[in-house]
């Protein structure tokens, strides 16, 4: 066997193949550049899911004819210009796109800067061709054809036109919500796939990308600690999704998937949500170059803070706080959720058209059910007014509970929902639900004042790790010992169990509760793990100890329930995020009703 150097078009496809994934890792890449050229205009055309062509056209600072010859080289970038890789100020900074690209694909660049005369270069797998005189006044356009074509083994993982499509719309989306004063527009096989415009509000955009629902439902939040900044909006959390994909993070303007950020948000959504929902949220953290390593991961999407608690410390507590101040309002989709519910729940789809203007007095809805009459009446027979009047309070009181925000009870139907009149509506509140949160509110708020109750073992558990995760652990023994987990060194690579929270003795394997915290602490320097597992217990103990649904109240105790809910932080939503309460507004039942 002999060590042989390689020569440099294998290099180069070598690197090509961390850099390049897929055509939408290419797409990010150009996209980068042009906005690092200040852009203000970019134009992504593709064909055949970026396959077989790509082309980017941007209004930018453009090249030299020296910076353009130098620029598809390898390791050669205008973006650094000290050697220090703390101090980024633009989207690239490792010159290594153009190279990677020139080496798997055809790649041809034509550019100029402002009014000068224009630029053109070709490479094709790796080989480049000399520049000549191109047409180009303003900018930069870059064309990549058959991309992989020069790595056949790629080409052959490549995922259907319409996944790389969905992929490269995706990364695009991603990055023109940072940037909302750049018009962004995509095309993919002739067809417009985004246009969007540039934007003074930021907001705008926001709603452009994820959608008016997600705006109606979320939170703002804005918070600065030690230079540290963070904006953007966080979904109130019964607006959830089964996985992390709305979710989009920004660090210094660049979007990231990074796994400590990513578990911020768990954190704080932790006591309002099912564990495997995820909350939509655009968060964008600024921070000084300095105090972040972008240098981590080759699509630079995961980055290393300088002080990794501090980060955490801000974003779980801004999120928090944002939760606990909107804690009382359930999302608006749960109520139009039900709104629509109610019509295609009973009846077929009403055809519209043909009876528009036609009984413009008569309620649509009714106009078109032949068997409505029948179950109309039915329903009324079906009506008790005495069985209402009997557990309904006395009218002046039933004045001033209707000005609370839940209402007052007028009804409690199928043993689990109350039904309530506000001054400007309806409220159905599940029941269950409800006070499911409220018997767990309660179960932290004497763990916050009495702290968390331990249980000595009789015979200490000894847990062997990794020698290096046993240091970890006991170097958090204190802040451990706080929620009622006692350890103690036991040789070099393990640590012996005293004691555990009280709440959790027998309900979890000590082994892998101290294994998670070791993996947690090694990971992010901090872990949440006991504090999931006591909040996961306290929860189901709550919903073992709330009242079922099946239990009958009068009056008193539904209100007395509807009080407490308005007094406890967090009671739209039961911990597993389900709503406990849905709002309906006077003029959405008079919508459905035909009357407005
Ligand atoms: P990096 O972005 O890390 O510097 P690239 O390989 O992506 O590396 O680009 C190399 C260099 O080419 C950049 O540093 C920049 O000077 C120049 N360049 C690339 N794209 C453009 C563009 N669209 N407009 C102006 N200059 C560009
Ligand atoms: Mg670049």
């Amino acid at each position: 066997m002999r060590i042989r150097y390689l020569p440099e078009t294998l290099i180069n496809q070598i690197a090509a193949g961390e850099v390049i994934e897929r055509p939408a890792a290419a797409i990010k890449e150009l996209v980068e550049n042009a906005l690092d050229a200040g852009a203000s205009e970019i134009s992504i055309t593709v064909r055949g899911g970026g396959k077989s062509l790509i082309v980017i056209e941007d209004n930018g600072s453009g090249m030299s004819q020296e910076e353009l010859a130098a620029a598809i080289d390898r390791h050669a970038t205008s973006k650094l210009p000290g050697d220090d890789l703390l101090d980024i100020k633009h989207l690239g900074f490792r010159g290594e796109a153009l190279a990677s690209i020139a080496a798997v694909a055809k790649l041809s660049i034509s550019t100029s800067q402002d009014g000068q005369e224009g630029w053109q270069i070709r490479v094709e797998g790796g080989r480049k061709a000399p520049i000549t005189p191109a047409a180009q006044t303003k900018g930069t356009r870059i064309e990549v054809r058959d991309l992989f074509y020069a790595t056949p083994a790629r080409l052959k993982f490549m995922k259907s036109e319409r996944a790389e499509f969905i992929a490269i719309k995706e990364i695009i989306q991603r990055i023109a919500m940072a940037y909302p004063r750049v018009r962004f527009t995509l095309t993919h096989d002739e067809k417009t796939a985004l246009l969007l415009p540039a934007e003074q509000d930021p907001k705008a955009r926001l709603a452009k990308i994820m959608g008016t629902e997600f705006f109606d439902n979320a939170m703002e939040i804005a918070s600065e600690r030690e230079g540290i900044a963070l904006s953007g909006f966080a979904g109130l959390p019964t607006l959830h999704r089964k996985t992390a994909q709305h979710q989009y993070l920004y660090v210094n303007g660049r979007p990231v998937r990074d796994k400590l950020l990513q578990g911020c948000v768990r954190a704080a959504y932790m006591d309002v949500l099912a564990r495997d929902r995820h909350p939509l949220l655009a968060l964008f953290l600024q921070l000084p170059s300095e105090q972040v390593d972008m240098n981590v991961h080759p699509a630079k999407t995961e980055v290393r803070f300088q002080d990794p608690g501090l980060v955490r410390g801000l974003i779980i507590s801004a999120l928090k706080h944002a939760l606990h101040e909107n804690g009382q309002s359930a999302s608006s989709s749960v109520s139009n959720a039900t709104l629509g519910s109610f019509q295609p729940a009973n009846h077929p789809a009403p055809s519209l058209p043909l009876h528009r203007g036609s009984h413009a007095a008569v309620p649509k809805y009714y106009a078109q059910h032949q068997g409505m009459q029948d179950s109309y009446a039915q329903s009324f027979e079906a009506y008790q007014p005495s069985a209402r009047t009997e557990t309904m309070p006395e009218a002046a009181e039933e004045q001033s509970l209707e000005s609370h925000p839940l209402g007052a009870a007028r009804a409690q139907i199928h043993e689990n929902y109350i039904i309530t009149q506000t001054e400007e509506g309806m409220v159905i509140v599940d029941q269950h639900a409800a006070h499911e949160r409220l018997v767990y509110e309660k179960f932290k708020a004497q763990i916050a004042s009495t702290g968390i109750e331990r249980q000595g073992l009789l015979a200490p558990d000894i847990v062997t790790l990794e020698a290096s995760d046993a240091q970890h652990v006991l170097a958090h023994a204190e802040e451990l010992a706080k929620l009622g987990l006692e350890l103690e060194p036991f040789g070099v690579d393990a640590v012996a169990v005293q004691a555990v929270p009280a709440l959790l003795s027998g309900r979890v394997d000590t082994r892998t509760l101290v294994q998670d915290i070791a993996d947690e602490l090694a990971e992010n320097g901090q872990s949440d793990s006991m504090e999931e597992r006591i909040n996961h217990v306290l929860s189901t103990m709550a919903c073992h100890g709330s009242v079922r649904s099946g239990r009958r109240m009068n009056a008193q105790e539904m209100n007395a329930l509807l009080r407490q809910m308005e007094d406890t932080p967090y009671s739209a939503q039961c911990n597993h995020g389900r709503p406990t309460y849905v709002n309906l507004q006077l003029s959405d039942i008079e919508r459905l009703f035909g009357r407005s």
